[in-house]
Parts: structure tokens; sequence; C-alpha cells
């Protein structure tokens, strides 16, 4: 009718034929610009319509008014094949009665407040304020794997003590969750991912994970052309540990030493270096032990090429044997994928930070109904 008010409206193929104010809400009617539709089952074109219903669909608010569209939703009967066939339309979700702009909004704003705020503004109960962010998460979710190269995988523990696990999936190169996952078993585990397409799983050509997870029968039935690389810095974690082992064995407890000895010595200032010389000094072997710490983190830091990688941790693990003997045989019963590393330096490094929060957040969650509810908002905020 108006050409205004179809501008303003937006929706393709639609115009607004009557406008009402009824208790503060604004009622638009519409109507098809469309005549007929491609039957989906033999292609011929109809413009036979077998019936009409009216349904009401909630659209974004106008000058702080809610606003409702009556969309006719036309059922068609083709003329050709004699089936029948409901019209599509672009941009509304019948399911729930919005359109997909409304869900989008509403999904914008649980993510910045809360879904009772949310409830309240939009004067809609909070179980269908969670319904739309649920539903809006979930395909936000499935967007999130494609395409994805890179992966990193990370087991965090709810409560200590007990064994619920959540498994942490990750995209290395973009740096954001791409989904939690309530798992206790590996077949748990395959079963949640097998859900994504096959193609998809296909594409993934590297999955960083650490040594203890038991994510290798996973990610070899689920992403078939994926090298396994083991993460850089849980191989430094454990050398750093060992390391302070040897400063506690040894007895030489002076004040700041744990960190001198742990921190990247590049990182060091000129008089913490002296420092860690002065303290050294005394203790020769603590000194032999943190040089090769140090010269580990050389090759992960220098070196380019997975040959060169290789023969460097080769000769690394021959001299390293004395101190780190137990992590020596660690890393030589994961070498291949300790090695993996070199090829493009995958880590999931940058995943500490948006892991460690997420672990506190789950340690807070009870029952899966409210797991599903923050697995959702954990998603949202950390794209
Ligand atoms: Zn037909």
């Amino acid at each position: 009718m108006d050409w205004h008010l179809d501008r303003l409206l937006k929706l393709p193929d639609m115009t607004v034929v009557k406008v009402q104010e009824i208790e503060g809400l604004i009622f638009l009617s519409l109507e098809s610009l469309k005549e007929g539709i491609i039957c989906p089952h033999c292609e011929n074109y109809t413009e036979d319509v077998h019936q009409t219903r009216e349904v009401l669909v909630r659209d974004l608010s106008i000058c702080g008014r809610g606003v409702y569209l009556k969309v006719p939703r036309r059922q068609f009967i083709c003329s050709e094949c004699g089936r029948y066939t409901t019209e599509e339309l672009e941009g509304m979700v019948f399911k729930r009665h919005h359109t997909e702009r409304y869900e989008e909004y509403v999904y914008g704003r649980v993510v910045a407040t809360t879904v009772k705020q949310v409830s309240r503004e939009e004067q809609l109960k909070e179980d269908e304020i969670q319904a739309i962010f649920e539903a809006v998460s979930e395909e936000k979710n499935q967007k999130n794997w494609q395409p994805v190269k890179h992966i990193g995988l990370d087991e965090i523990s709810t409560a200590k003590g007990q064994k619920k696990y959540r498994a942490v999936v990750s995209d290395l190169d973009k740096k954001c969750l791409i989904d939690v996952i309530a798992s206790r078993t590996q077949e748990e585990l395959i079963e949640v991912l097998s859900q994504q397409p096959k193609d998809i799983r296909e594409k993934v050509e590297e999955v960083c994970i650490d040594m203890w997870g038991g994510f290798v029968k996973v990610i070899e039935e689920v992403f078939p052309n994926a090298i396994i690389v083991y993460d850089r810095f849980h191989v430094m974690k454990m050398v750093n540990k060992r390391l302070n082992e040897i400063r506690c064995k040894l007895g030489m407890r002076a004040k700041g030493m744990r960190h001198l000895l742990l921190s990247n010595r590049e990182d060091l200032t000129k008089e913490e270096k002296e420092e860690l010389s002065r303290l050294l000094k005394d203790y020769p072997i603590l000194q032999i032990a943190y040089e090769e710490k140090e010269e580990l983190r050389e090759i992960y830091e220098r070196t380019r090429t997975i040959s060169g990688g290789t023969r460097k941790l080769r000769r690394w693990l021959k001299n390293a044997e004395v101190f780190y003997g137990e992590i020596c045989e660690t890393i030589r019963q994961h070498f291949e994928g300790i090695c993996h590393y070199f090829i493009n330096r995958t880590t999931n490094g940058a995943m500490e930070g948006l892991n460690n929060r997420s672990r506190v957040i789950l340690r807070q969650t009870y029952g899966l109904r409210n797991f599903q509810h923050l697995r959702s908002r954990l998603l949202a905020a950390n794209h």
C-alpha cells in the first residue's frame, strides 16, 4: 500500500496493506507480492492457493512500541502433480512466531544483559527468551565450524575430585571458542563431534592437545585428515615443574628464585639476569637444569622446520636425560606429535586465558539444563 512503509519493513516480496494500533501495539497486515510458487516436487509453477492462514509474527519494535506482523501463510496446490506446498517466506521463523531479525535482536540483548532483563524489556516469558537465545546460539555455533583448519581440544574438569569433564573446542586461527561439550567418555565425545558434517570434519588439518587427555582416539575417528600436535606449552609446563622440584630438593629457597628460574630468560630485566647468575653460581646442578630448560624453549622459539625441530629435540633429549629423565620418556612416547608443532607452530597457548575463564564459569554449573544455558553464554561471549 504505502511505499514508505514497505521500505521501512524491508521484507522481500511483502507489502503492508493495513496498519492498526491496538493497546499500544502496532499491527501490520502484510500481503505477498508474489502470485505463485515453484512446486518443489515437480518444479511446475503454480498460482493455485488451496488455503491461507494468517499468522501473527513478532517483529522489532518501532518507536518503543511492540510490532506484530499479520502474515498470510499460503498453501498452494500444484496443478501438475496435485501435491500441497506451504510457501516459505524469507526472514520469518514461523516455528516460534518471530522474524529472524527479532530473534537476532533478543540474542544480542541477552548477551549484553540477562534473560530476566530482556524478558522485562520485551514482555515475553523468560522461557521464551531462553528458547530464542538457545536457538540463535545453535545456528551461530554451526557457522563456527566452517571452515576451521586448526582446532584446539582441551579438557576441563568441572570440580576438583569429581569425574565430570567438559571438552572445550576452539578455533586456533580465529582464537575463539567453537563448542563446549559435556562429556564423560571418549564415545560420547565422538558421538557429539560426529554430528558435524563429514566434509567439515575432513577439512580439519591439525588438532592441538596436551598429552594427558584421551583425545587421540577421538581425533582419529572424528577428524580423519588431521594430524595431532602436542601443545608446546604443555611440554614446557612439565619441564618447569621438574625444574622447580630440583630447586626445592637442593634447598634453594632464596626469595624470588622461583620466579627468576621459571620465567623466560628473555623476559627478565638486566638486573634480574645478573641476580639469577649470582644465585646459580653456588648451585651448578640447578644451573645445568636451568640451561636445559632454556635450551628447550629456544628450540621451540627459533626452529622453523620439522626436520630441524626433530634433530634439535633428539639432541636435547640426550643431554637432558640426567635431570629430566621421566619427562624425556614422555617426550619420546609422544615424539612425532610434539615435532608436528614445527610444521605450523600450532599451539593452544593463546587459548589459555579463555579456557581458564571458561573453567571458572563451568565450575559453577550444576545439572544439564544449567549447562546448556552456560554453554550458550560462553560461546556468545567468546567470539
Ligand atoms: Zn507439482
